[in-house]
């Protein structure tokens, strides 16, 4: 391409989409209202693997990745695949890694369906928790005696606690933990080409890392979506079950009204769903139970909730399949996020020039939608680089090396893309700080003390939309 933005005339600030509607792959579900109660309760997709062959069909990529599928259980994946799920066991991570940290959320008990307010009056929406920190082995040692305890009274309304992302990303560490997930089909696994995750040059912890999760009855991993609307994997080590909510993608403004409603923030808020108000707003919830050896695939955007019935422990990552609904999905929660101030956690226009860069894209439909975005990208940057010059500003190349992570603003935690404004922070030459260009003008209209620094030429960037073309499936073997 050439430079057809240059010279383009602007009046204020240049902000457009990096989303074309026209391009938009969403479902479109149902028309009929009220939905019939018993469409409320859908029967929950699910996979039993006859073989280990199953595992590795194309089949089970599209079923997962289908769009009409919020979530998918398969049933016994671990089995099938012969995983040593013990190596996750409690036993087996006090034996690895006693003294790792665990972080504990502490909660109140109570059945998977209610969630009471304090004053113990009314169900509600809010369910924050207290924060603090342990070790795998006090935690172990809590997880054995809560079992105890239970084998001798029952409890209801005790209070819990619940050990959370423990990370597991250190590959010296938890060697043979990581191994063994390499015994899972490439689209499931932590790290593969086809992952938009793998391609983001830099660890994210609990996305492209595994996440581990320690439980006793109740707890509970309030309602989310993922980071940026990506998939996720989750398998039950056991020995107990986990209970598990999901809603499609399509509902989420809804639920995002209840939770405004009752006064928790959507984003970055703790929430639990009061069920009927759900229904009652003609929105279906998957329930199921996720047994021991099961992996839950959440698909791209689906807001879920998760209870632990009994004791147990579980294992989850991100991942990203390049295909075009994950893409959109991604992209749409990428800008949302800077509508409401909240850190994009995968910095996805720097993620879509290294999947142009890296990846065959075969799917006529996500080879649009990553071009649109690139070409936006080009326009922006463009435009801001033809203003900084016309106003006299210098621009410093200073190319990327290797493993550089994205860079987000100081201020207002967007990505900051390409073209960075470097300030060094109280008077110190090692100090560095990155803004984007307003929150940059904003300490200082005509950037003096600031440096514009460039990691990529126009030239550069061009010869990558330039290359980046769509691989027929037919010529190529690229997944
Ligand atoms: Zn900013």
């Amino acid at each position: 391409m050439s430079c057809c933005f240059r010279g383009a005339r602007v009046k204020g600030k240049f902000k457009e989409s990096f989303l074309l509607p026209a391009l938009s792959v969403k479902p479109v579900l149902t028309t009929e209202l009220p939905i019939l109660r018993e469409k409320l309760n859908p029967p929950t997709p699910s996979i039993y693997l006859e073989s280990k062959r199953d595992a590795f069909s194309p089949v089970l990529l599209q079923f997962c990745t289908d769009s009409k599928n919020p979530i998918s259980v398969i049933r016994g994946l671990a089995g099938s695949l012969r995983l040593n799920l013990g190596l996750f066991s409690t036993k087996s991570l006090v034996e690895a890694n006693a003294e790792h940290a665990v972080e504990v959320r502490t909660q109140v008990q109570q059945p998977a369906d209610e969630n009471w307010d304090p004053s113990g009056t009314g169900q509600t929406w809010p369910c924050e928790s207290s924060r603090s920190h342990t070790t795998i082995a006090k935690y172990a040692q809590y997880q054995a005696s809560s079992f105890q305890e239970s084998l001798q009274q029952k409890t209801v309304g005790k209070i819990i606690k619940f050990g959370t992302n423990i990370d597991l990303s250190d590959p010296k560490r938890w060697k043979p933990q990581l191994q063994e997930l390499q015994k899972l089909p490439a689209f499931m696994r932590v790290s593969s080409s086809g992952n938009m995750l793998s391609h983001v040059g830099h660890t994210i912890l609990g996305m492209n890392t595994v996440q581990l999760y320690m439980k006793v009855p109740g707890c509970r991993t309030p309602g989310h979506q993922e980071n940026n609307n990506f998939c996720s994997v989750n398998i039950n080590i056991g020995p107990g079950d986990c209970e598990w909510f999901a809603v499609h993608d399509n509902y989420w403004e809804a639920i995002s009204d209840f939770c405004e409603k009752h006064g928790v923030d959507y984003l970055t808020g703790s929430w639990w769903p009061v069920l009927d108000d759900l229904y009652r707003a003609n929105i279906p919830v998957y329930r199921f139970i996720q047994r021991p050896g099961d992996l839950v695939w959440i698909n791209a955007g689906t807001v879920h909730w998760v209870q632990a019935v009994g004791w147990c422990n579980n294992i989850a990552w991100n991942v990203g399949p390049v295909n075009s609904y994950q893409y959109q999905l991604a992209l749409e929660r990428f800008e949302w996020n800077e509508v409401k101030k909240v850190k994009s956690i995968v910095p996805m226009i720097h993620v879509s020039w290294n999947v142009a860069r890296n990846v065959k894209v075969t799917d006529p439909d996500t080879y649009k939608m990553i071009k649109h975005c690139l070409l936006q990208s080009i326009k922006h940057i463009q435009i801001l680089r033809d203003q900084l010059v016309a106003g006299g500003k210098k621009i410093s190349y200073q190319s990327r090396v290797k493993d550089e992570p994205a860079y987000y603003c100081n201020e207002c935690d967007v990505e900051v893309f390409n073209l960075l404004f470097v300030t060094s922070e109280n008077g110190s030459r090692k100090m560095y700080v990155v803004h984007c260009e307003d929150c940059a003008r904003q300490r200082n209209p005509n950037l003096s003390n600031v440096v514009v620094l460039e990691q990529c030429s126009m030239e550069e960037l061009m010869s990558v939309y330039d290359s980046f073309s769509l691989v027929s499936t037919t010529s190529s073997s690229s997944r």
